[in-house]
């Protein structure tokens, strides 16, 4: 999915994670104070903070969109990584805090109204595996870094939920601090997905190369023209969702520079057809000599 769809659907889905987190927020913060549950209530500003994320994929989405401009000739795409940085660095701190809190949570013996804090966390979980599904999902087709750091946050947060509700249900039958114990293995969970996204962002900084069956696609295309002679000299790399590739391209010496550059562009727009994202090419023209041919 490319271009204004992709976009529509990053939006369309952020707007349903934004009022689920609204509603959870509210629902839980609520339960939390009128429940007397200081994990339901803590797990209700956990969403609240929620809302930031998405804050942050709306605003990388709509930066990293526009269009490239003489200041910003590789365009703006960076931002969509920016933003995956700051997601993943707030599931850090979540992570990193509920650890430390579960360290020093008190011992909780009942709850004011323990119908309403397990209804609650029940639909928040709920809730939050559905927008992890959404999520992902529309992360997968997009290709979308900030959507999948998002869709992970949606799905750590169900875990913690589910700590919420194993504290819930450990405390009636009054096990001590067994909530603080699954809220800190919780929070080591939160910690392990954002840094695995944090090692993403690190890739695309690093300028790692395209995924190999990118890299393969390039060469098979070029190896089934019948006027591409050899490729070499491939390079790849992302900003955001977009993959810049440049390579050499050996054609019949004696070519025309007319054809030459049809080709040129028959080749970089079935390269740009059978890839899900967006993608830059540059293609350097050699005569196809011996001494021009290259292993890489
Ligand atoms: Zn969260
Ligand atoms: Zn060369």
């Amino acid at each position: 999915m490319k271009g204004k769809n992709a976009i529509a659907e990053i939006y369309r889905v952020t707007i349903w994670g934004t009022a689920g987190n609204l509603l959870l927020s509210i629902c839980k913060t609520a339960a939390g104070l009128i429940g007397g549950s200081a994990a339901v209530l803590t797990d209700g500003l956990h969403s609240l903070s929620d809302l930031a994320t998405d804050g942050a994929v709306f605003t990388g989405t709509k930066l990293s969109e526009k269009a490239p401009d003489k200041m910003h000739p590789y365009g703006h795409r960076w931002w969509e990584t920016l933003s995956t940085l700051a997601i993943s660095l707030v599931l850090f701190a979540a992570g990193a805090g509920a650890v430390v809190k579960s360290f020093s949570s008190g011992k909780v013996s009942s709850f004011e109204s323990p119908a309403l804090v397990y209804s609650v966390t029940l639909f928040s979980i709920a809730v939050k595996e559905f927008l992890f599904r959404i999520t992902e999902s529309a992360g997968r087709k997009t290709s979308s870094s900030a959507l999948h750091a998002n869709a992970w946050h949606h799905r750590s947060d169900a875990l913690s939920s589910i700590a919420v509700l194993a504290g819930l249900i450990m405390t009636n039958m009054g096990i001590a601090y067994a909530d603080s114990i699954a809220a800190g293995l919780v929070g080591l969970m939160i910690i392990i997905a954002s840094m695995k996204l944090i090692g993403g962002v690190f890739r695309e900084f690093s300028n790692t190369a395209a995924g190999r069956r990118t890299l393969e696609t390039v060469r098979q295309i070029s190896r089934e023209d019948p006027d591409v002679g050899q490729i070499h000299k491939l390079r790849s790399r992302n900003i955001g969702r977009e993959i810049f590739l440049d390579f050499h391209m050996l054609v019949d010496p004696q070519m025309s520079v007319q054809k030459a550059h049809e080709i040129t562009d028959r080749i970089e727009n079935k390269i740009a057809e059978s890839l899900t994202v967006p993608v830059n090419i540059t293609i350097h023209i050699e005569p196809d000599l011996e001494d021009k041919r290259k292993d890489e």
